[in-house]
């Protein structure tokens, strides 16, 4: 998904506001784009045209250009559409029992979910108890007590010879005997959603007052997921999901598409195998993470902060004529610091987060900003006039030799040299129609 509509923003580079064409033309790919990440066909139709409502005519941010102005768009939509906030747990008072059952089908992660859910909750001072009530598979039971081993939580079992309505029974009154004040249910599974396993869950949630009902959900399987929450949260009623195997899914369609269809908040997600890959989940990186964009949001505010538009189109206005002298040269870099020097902008660029241990040295700038300063009004508005003379009384105040004023002076001319061609090739390029 990410490549795709990062493709598509590519060609919205025209300026101004966001025109009907601009907006339709995006949402035709973003649209494609969504339904090949698997995301249900009534969310994908809900979601274009929420998003094209709010596009078409909107004014580009101070900033940004009009593909960073749909991007924004898109992503703050699907921020909303997976629920915005984070959803948390809310816990009875560590003096009840809270009971918490985990239900979904087969292989969705359900005794994996709940040791690692148990363990963090373990580290942060609970007393849980896990319960096995998949009594069909005594290897489940086996799965349940190696977790809970590994996570440091007891586990309460009954083998395989008792219904899971009296396990849990028996679990509460192991629990509230010993001080637990935390439940877990694993419960069975099966391949296709059946009556049995619904009536299974309904039976427990009749015996025990079950404060949370937790669907697992395997993100891998997409569309399917959809179908699979609706039907829980028809049939048996949930409060929550948690999305597993979110490290594998590079499409993101089941987050998109639950929330949306359930109304029920996505809790977690599962990152891996390891009972401690289990993280909050968080709308926002959510949907940054399908879009691909690393941590646009915040660039995205810097840009708002620091870059003065009007200032971003006299500088482009002088590259263009090519009259760009120091003084602009020092504005730049000004702007450059105020967005939090170039490694960190670097860090926020889509792709750019691996680099982000990457040393940039961002004193490199001082030696020309320093050679800048030590000019004369008259000189950094007209270059040409620096002769010998000049340079040398410009290198001693800079505190550098000649020879450096004179690399620097040269790469100067040589940049702007540069920008007078390309504006030159862009100008050519526009009136043949090649470019925006
Ligand atoms: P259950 O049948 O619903 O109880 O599912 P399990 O907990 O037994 O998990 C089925 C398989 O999925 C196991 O091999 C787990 O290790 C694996 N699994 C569960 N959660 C995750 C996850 O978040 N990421 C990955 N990569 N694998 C997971
Ligand atoms: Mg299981």
């Amino acid at each position: 998904l990410s490549e795709k509509l990062q493709n598509v923003f590519k060609k919205l580079k025209s300026k101004g506001v966001l025109t009907e064409d601009d907006v339709k033309e995006a949402m035709k790919e973003v649209k494609r784009a969504l339904l090949e990440a698997d995301v249900n066909f009534k969310v994908v139709k809900n979601f274009i045209k929420t998003v094209t409502e709010k596009a078409v005519g909107e004014e580009v941010m101070k900033g940004l250009n009009p593909g960073q102005m749909v991007i924004k768009i898109v992503r703050d939509e699907m921020t909303s559409l997976m629920g915005s906030e984070v959803s948390e747990i809310k816990l009875l008072p560590s003096n009840e029992v809270t009971i918490i059952m985990m239900c979904g089908l087969q292989g969705a992660g359900k005794t994996t979910t709940v040791a690692k859910l148990a363990g963090q909750y373990k580290n942060k001072g609970r007393k849980p108890l896990l319960v096995a009530c998949d009594v069909y598979r005594p290897a489940a039971i086996k799965q349940l007590e190696i977790n809970g081993e590994k996570v440091g939580v007891p586990v309460f079992s009954m083998g395989t010879a008792n219904k899971p309505r009296d396990i849990v029974k028996a679990a509460l009154s192991h629990a509230q005997k010993n001080d637990i004040n935390l439940m877990f249910i694993d419960t069975a599974g099966r391949l296709h959603i059946d009556e049995g396993m619904m009536q299974e869950l309904q039976e427990i949630k009749e015996t025990v007052p079950v404060n949370y009902t937790i669907l697992t959900v395997d993100s891998m399987t997409g569309q399917d997921s959809v179908n699979v929450a609706t039907t829980f949260n028809d049939q048996i009623g949930i409060d929550g999901v948690i999305l597993t195997k979110l490290d594998g899914d590079t499409r993101g369609g089941a987050a998109l598409s639950i929330k949306a269809v359930t109304g029920k908040p996505i809790l977690y997600a599962g990152m891996g195998e390891k009972l401690t890959d289990l993280e909050l989940f968080y709308p926002e990186r959510m949907a940054s993470r399908i879009l691909g964009m690393g941590d646009v949001e915040s660039l995205i505010e810097k840009a708002q902060e620091a870059i003065d538009e009007e200032q971003a189109r006299k500088v482009e206005e002088k590259i263009r004529k090519a009259t760009f002298d120091f003084n602009d040269f020092l504005d730049q870099l000004d702007q450059m610091n105020k967005m939090g020097g170039l490694s960190s902008l670097i860090g926020m660029l889509p792709g750019m987060g691996k680099l982000k241990n990457v040393e940039i040295d961002e004193n490199a700038m001082n030696k020309p900003k320093a050679i800048i300063y030590s000019m004369t009004m008259e000189e950094r508005t007209n270059p040409d006039i620096l002769n010998v003379s000049r340079k040398n009384r410009i290198a001693k105040g800079a505190g550098v030799d000649i020879a450096e004023v004179n690399r620097f002076i040269k790469q100067f001319e040589e940049s702007r040299k540069m920008m007078k061609q390309m504006s030159g090739i862009m100008g050519k390029k526009k009136k043949r129609g090649m470019l925006p």
